[in-house]
């Protein structure tokens, strides 16, 4: 079953270039950012202003990942920033402990609370993590305000430590940019990462990232907890550039605050978060004007972060980024992609899958009862029956998606029925919905690299992203949509997108593909094409459960057919035995 990597020569030509050189630019204008804050003569107030915007930043910037990157709510983001501040604040003041393990103390502390919460909350849905978050808030609130024996109450705490390196403020401002400067890098490439992808996977369609092979509670915790440790990092620097903090500053209003300078800037990168804190924070100082006309100073800012919401609903860098991504979009990527090997592992028997006795009941309604279903390796097994017969019901079944109500299923040699979606695709599982599940946020490409890193793919080995890009193209490829591997699949036909949800499923190299219903809604010649696609896939030797009403294509495609009706299998075996047997006819073919 093992295939050696070498099947895949890495040719690929479009990260060849050394990270380090790739990456120069960046780190020379951090350079100069870091010398210019640690050199040039600020007069208080801006050195102020400065810190603020640099240890915020921090701070939004974990917000970029977990509401941005993977789509979870964290309105408590002043609390993590808050135990942060508090545990530099209260460590170097009142217990004279050096400020680097207050540092690090406070951004394990941010992050442990962060993981907790996100296990306690995030199998619920998104109400609930609002609320939970809101409570957390509000409780660290209270405690730093109520218990007085441990965080001096109200009065807040004053003479905090810095680090003896940087005793100034200014000297310690540059540290903050050098730090801002190197998070930001680490959460601007997050995205095209694995976690990055498994992140926006979830965001985009949680249904699909789990049967695309992704552990979707793991992935949101992992999110929440970077969100929390970032904004105890940001609280951290915070308490130790102002050397005071009062429980004011981290309320729930301040929370609102970071969340808007996320959604301002935009969401999904730490550019926009970056840009958004620098406006927050900057807007009311040039406004400061205005300050002698009571009320017009906030009309206006209000005005102005409805004018931008409203006509950039991504932000001011989203915006700014789809004018990229359609730009972009015209070249498409140079990837020697070699032709797209399938090569299914094999580890059970004869058969690649074994279903008996599934059943799936809706209340009283027995959507599913008691199918027997065996699928032979190699070749297309096809499964029909009327609307409403309970073939969806038993892919979904058969994937992960529901939980059956009684039955075994076992994926070549496996039995996968206790397990999650997630663990069926690391076991081989591949399928396409429907109703079309991509990823719409992502290009075609970057949604087949989801498919391509499918734990348990053999294919990729250790061959790291190169490999991934490779495998994907060489799938897009196959489905014939190589050249538009840049797009957003939004700008695809629906006939297209279906081809890519296939080419997603192919690139994980999968033991069984099941396909719901892939011809619905192509015209006449999608559908040769797709009948040509099948017959290439087959070829390969990969096994084909599908789900079709198109009689031509299911006489021609498949060898073995097995035929349900309410819920109940009538009819099981060989393609024209089955498709003349008289039960067939009339629940089926002869309503046509
Ligand atoms: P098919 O795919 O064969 O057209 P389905 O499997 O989608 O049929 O549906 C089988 C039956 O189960 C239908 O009567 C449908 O209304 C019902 N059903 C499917 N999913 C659900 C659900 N989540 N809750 C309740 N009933 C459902
Ligand atoms: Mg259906």
């Amino acid at each position: 079953m093992s295939v050696p990597s070498e099947n895949i020569p890495v040719t690929a030509t479009m990260h060849s270039t050394p990270l380090v050189l790739r990456h120069l630019p960046y780190f020379l204008a951090a350079a100069v950012a870091v010398f210019a804050a640690a050199t040039m003569s600020f007069d208080g107030y801006i050195l102020n202003i400065l810190m603020q915007a640099t240890t915020f930043a921090i701070a939004v910037f974990g917000l970029s990942v977990v509401l941005g990157l993977c789509g979870q709510i964290n309105l408590a983001q002043a609390a993590f920033f808050g135990l942060g501040a508090y545990a530099v604040g209260l460590g170097t003041a009142d217990y004279q402990i050096n400020f680097w393990i207050c540092l690090v103390a406070g951004s394990l502390l941010a992050l442990a609370a962060g993981a907790f919460l996100g296990m306690s909350t995030l199998k619920l849905g998104g109400h609930y993590l609002a609320m939970v978050t809101i409570s957390f808030q509000q409780i660290v609130t209270l405690v730093m305000i109520n218990a007085i024996w441990l965080t001096r109450g109200p009065d807040g705490i004053s003479n905090i430590g810095r680090p003896a390196l940087f005793q100034s403020q200014q000297s310690f401002l540059a540290f903050c940019v050098a730090a801002l400067a190197l998070i930001g890098y680490i959460v601007w490439h997050l995205p095209d990462t694995r976690i990055g992808r498994a992140m926006r996977a979830v965001r985009d369609n949680e249904l699909a990232a789990g049967v695309a092979g992704i552990d979707i509670f793991r992935t949101k915790v992992m999110a929440f907890a970077l969100s929390a440790l970032l904004g105890g990092i940001g609280g951290g620097l915070y308490a130790g550039g102002f050397s005071y903090v009062s429980p004011d500053q981290f309320s729930f209003a301040e929370s609102i605050v970071f969340l808007t300078m996320a959604l301002l800037g935009g969401v999904a990168s730490p550019i926009g978060a970056a840009i958004g804190t620098g406006l927050l924070i900057l807007i009311p100082e040039w406004l400061r004007f205005l300050k002698t006309i009571p009320g017009l100073y906030l009309a206006i800012y209000g005005l102005f972060v409805i004018l931008i919401v409203r006509f950039m609903p991504d932000g001011i860098w989203g915006f700014v980024q789809e004018l990229i991504t359609k730009w972009r979009a015209r070249t498409p990527p140079h990837v020697a992609s070699p032709a797209l090997q399938l090569v299914p592992a094999k580890t059970g028997g004869e058969m690649v899958l074994e279903v008996t006795g599934l059943s799936k009941h809706f209340g009283g309604l027995k959507a599913v009862d008691k199918v027997d279903l065996s699928v032979r390796r190699g070749g297309v097994h096809a499964l029909i029956g009327p609307n409403g017969s309970g073939k969806t019901t038993t892919l979904n079944m058969l994937s992960g998606l529901y939980k059956t109500t009684s039955g075994k299923i076992v994926l070549d040699g496996t039995d996968v029925t206790d397990m999650p979606a997630h663990q069926r695709t690391a076991a081989g599982l591949g399928r396409t919905f429907q109703n079309i599940r991509l990823f719409r946020s992502m290009t075609a490409l970057e949604n087949v690299v989801i498919g391509a890193e499918r734990p348990g793919n053999t294919l990729i080995g250790e061959g790291g992203q190169d490999a991934l890009t490779q495998r994907a193209m060489s799938a897009l490829t196959f489905v014939g949509l190589g050249g538009r591997a840049n797009e957003l699949v939004s700008s695809f036909s629906y006939g297209h997108q279906r081809l890519i949800e296939i080419a997603r499923a192919l690139a994980g190299n999968p033991v069984l593909l099941l396909l719901d219903e892939p011809a619905a809604g192509l015209n006449s010649s999608e559908k040769v094409e797709l009948h040509d696609l099948l017959k290439r896939i087959a070829a390969q030797g990969l096994t084909i459960l599908i789900i079709d009403h198109d009689m031509t294509l299911v006489r021609e495609a498949a060898q073995h057919i097995t035929v349900l009706n309410f819920g109940r299998r009538i009819a099981d075996g060989e393609s024209l035995a089955v498709l003349q047997h008289p039960d067939v006819i009339s629940a089926y073919l002869g309503t046509e």
